[in-house]
């Protein structure tokens, strides 16, 4: 595959990715992690130094403050909880009346220290999205590690003992689904349904909704295409499926993915491959407004990951 093939893909397409307004903010507050997964793309884990300091969250906040137009912030890490700032800036968002989302991993919640930690988020009104990439223990562990399916259960179950994806609650929980394999995710609605009837008859429990990600091919999930022999073919499954409409309305169009160094990017894809965004404003504590960001967007041919098939995103599925 040429270097610029996802550049002049769009091209053929006539289209040009530029961001419009920035409704979401995603922070990624630490590499910090209680787990090591193969497929991590973050490269998070137990002994990752690199966590957001509280300077740093207090110029987001500002940030923040002056733009109303951003009305969710999606918190990812690592293990967002692990960071000692983590209940200060959520709560500080929540009193913009913002939504926050907190990318969970289900067994951070049994780590010591973070005992109340659902019971915090449960209070806050925070968003919970959780990975838990088959309802299956063997799949789940194949890939994220052993003891980590039963303790995914218990955090599930302890969510839903506190409202979380029941009926009426206004507490979300979603779970996100990324193929434990080289091959792109099945239908998001259809994958639901079947999450939603093994998971409720095998475990008693409920959830909001099912997010389809396609496995982005960079860091540890590029190391073992590598390994195996297969990035070849996996680029080339992503080109073969280039969607348009997808290409449309990748997550890129309207959020800025900030890292735990106050960092700008386009992305938290492009964070992790440190493709920051193009002009001067770089880094939060450089910018007055987030407007100060330029629309342009850094692409690369790993953005194929994004508009393979029906589209991925942090939210699923695009189409
Ligand atoms: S739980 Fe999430 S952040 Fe932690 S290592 Fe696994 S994929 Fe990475
Ligand atoms: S990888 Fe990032 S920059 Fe590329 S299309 Fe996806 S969201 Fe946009």
């Amino acid at each position: 595959m040429r270097p610029n093939e996802f550049a002049l893909r769009l091209q053929q397409e006539n289209l040009y990715l530029k961001r419009k307004e920035i409704t979401t903010l995603q922070v990624n507050i630490g590499k910090l992690c209680n787990q090591a997964c193969h497929h991590c793309h973050v490269e998070a884990g137990p002994k990752h130094p690199d966590n957001m300091v509280l300077s740093t969250v207090e110029r987001l906040l500002d940030l923040l403050r002056a733009a109303p137009e951003v009305q969710l912030v999606d918190i990812t890490g690592g293990a967002p909880e692990m960071n000692p700032h983590f209940r200060y800036f959520v709560t500080e968002i929540r009193k913009m009346g913002r939504d926050v989302i907190d990318r969970c991993n289900l067994t951070v919640l049994y780590e010591p220290g973070q005992e109340d930690t659902a019971e915090f988020l449960a209070e806050q009104g925070v968003q919970i999205v959780a990975s838990l990439p088959c309802y299956t223990k063997e799949n789940v562990e194949e890939q994220r590690g052993r003891f980590v399916f039963d303790k995914s259960i218990q955090g599930l179950r302890l969510l839903n003992s506190l409202g979380y994806g029941q009926a009426g609650s206004g507490l979300q929980l979603s779970l996100v689904y990324n193929p434990n394999g080289h091959f792109l995710p099945p239908g998001q609605a259809e994958l639901e349904a079947d999450y939603k009837a093994r998971l409720r008859e095998d475990f008693g429990i409920e959830f909001n909704q099912l997010f389809t990600i396609t496995n982005m091919p960079i860091k540890r999930y590029l190391h073992s295409l590598e390994r195996e022999g297969e990035l070849d073919n996996y680029m080339q499954l992503l080109l073969d499926n280039f969607n348009v409409s997808a290409a449309m309305g990748v997550m890129c169009t309207n959020l800025v993915s900030v890292g735990f160094d106050g960092s700008i990017y386009d992305c938290d894809f492009n964070q992790m491959l440190e493709m920051p965004v193009s002009g001067a404003a770089r880094n939060v504590m450089d910018i007055e407004h987030l407007n100060d960001i330029t629309h342009r967007i850094e692409i690369a041919n790993h953005c194929f990951g994004c508009t393979a098939g029906a589209g991925s995103s942090c939210g699923g599925s695009l189409t």
